[in-house]
């Protein structure tokens, strides 16, 4: 759900001239602000700006698709929601199949047996509460409280409910995933222990909703192709100077050794 966005080049009229330092997560909130803003517009610079598409015409699609593609790759979520949807007519169908034969189904995203039972549940609930599976209500709710009524499904945290709300509905949501994790914590927009959850909430409350999407498919990028985790390829990074993780592997390499 996070792949093939078109993208815009990007020709920033105030992009910073200098880099602000990235102070720690306790610096002011403008600090950090600063600093968030450097990031995406030098991001945008590098990669353009992606532009928004609808990736899903249905909402209860996003969301079966995003838990389908739970630890693992996009590649195998979409092979296993193309199962789905070519095995069953409608979510009515996928809710009342015999739960091993849906698990069978989706077995290329992995950990089937655990996902399947997982949609139908949640396709039930669904179901259950409202008599249909529109999903179109979160549209009206804030985002708090759209992700609120998300995360009360299993398997459905704050990742997947920010995902759903900022790809399907276009709302205000930051979804943090492993690499938008490592790469804001590498930089010193969080903190080294913060949670995906506590890096979602920081860059919620101090980036401009306009650039989540951008920033969000940015920073994946980044992490896959350059920030990646074993390795970061440093040499081949525009964010150097903004990085708190290369300081001090600068500094570590300069420091003298003991006699
Ligand atoms: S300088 Fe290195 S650690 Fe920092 S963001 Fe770039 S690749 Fe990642």
């Amino acid at each position: 759900m996070t792949s093939g966005a078109a993208v815009s080049s990007y020709h920033p009229l105030a992009s910073p001239a200098s880099s602000p330092i990235i102070g720690p997560v306790t610096a002011p909130d403008t600090e950090l602000a600063a600093a968030i803003a450097a990031v995406h517009h030098r991001l945008a610079a590098a990669y353009g700006l992606p532009i928004r598409q609808p990736h899903h015409e249905d909402p209860v699609a996003g969301l079966i698709l995003t838990i389908l593609s739970q630890n693992t790759n996009d590649r195998n979520a979409d092979r296993a929601f193309a199962a789905l949807r070519a095995a069953y007519p409608d979510w009515q169908a996928v809710m009342r199949a015999p739960t091993a034969e849906l698990a069978a189904v989706i077995r290329s995203a992995g950990l089937a047996a655990q996902k399947a039972p997982r949609i139908q549940k949640l396709l039930r609930r669904l179901y259950e509460e409202q008599g249909h599976f529109d999903l179109s209500h979160l549209a009206a709710l804030p985002v708090g409280e759209a992700r609120r009524w998300l995360t009360r499904f299993e398997g459905v945290g704050h990742k997947t409910a920010s995902v759903l709300l900022l790809f399907a509905f276009g709302q205000p949501a930051f979804p943090v995933d492993t690499h938008v994790h490592r790469v804001t914590r590498r930089l010193g927009l969080a903190p080294e222990q913060a949670t995906p959850d506590r890096v979602m909430a920081l860059v919620e409350a101090h980036a401009p909703p306009d650039w989540f999407y951008p920033l969000h498919l940015n920073l994946i990028r980044h992490g896959r192709q350059v920030c990646q985790a074993r390795r970061p390829r440093c040499e081949a990074c525009v964010l150097t100077d903004l990085c708190a993780f290369y300081r001090r592997r600068e500094r570590e390499t300069a420091r003298p050794t003991a006699p």
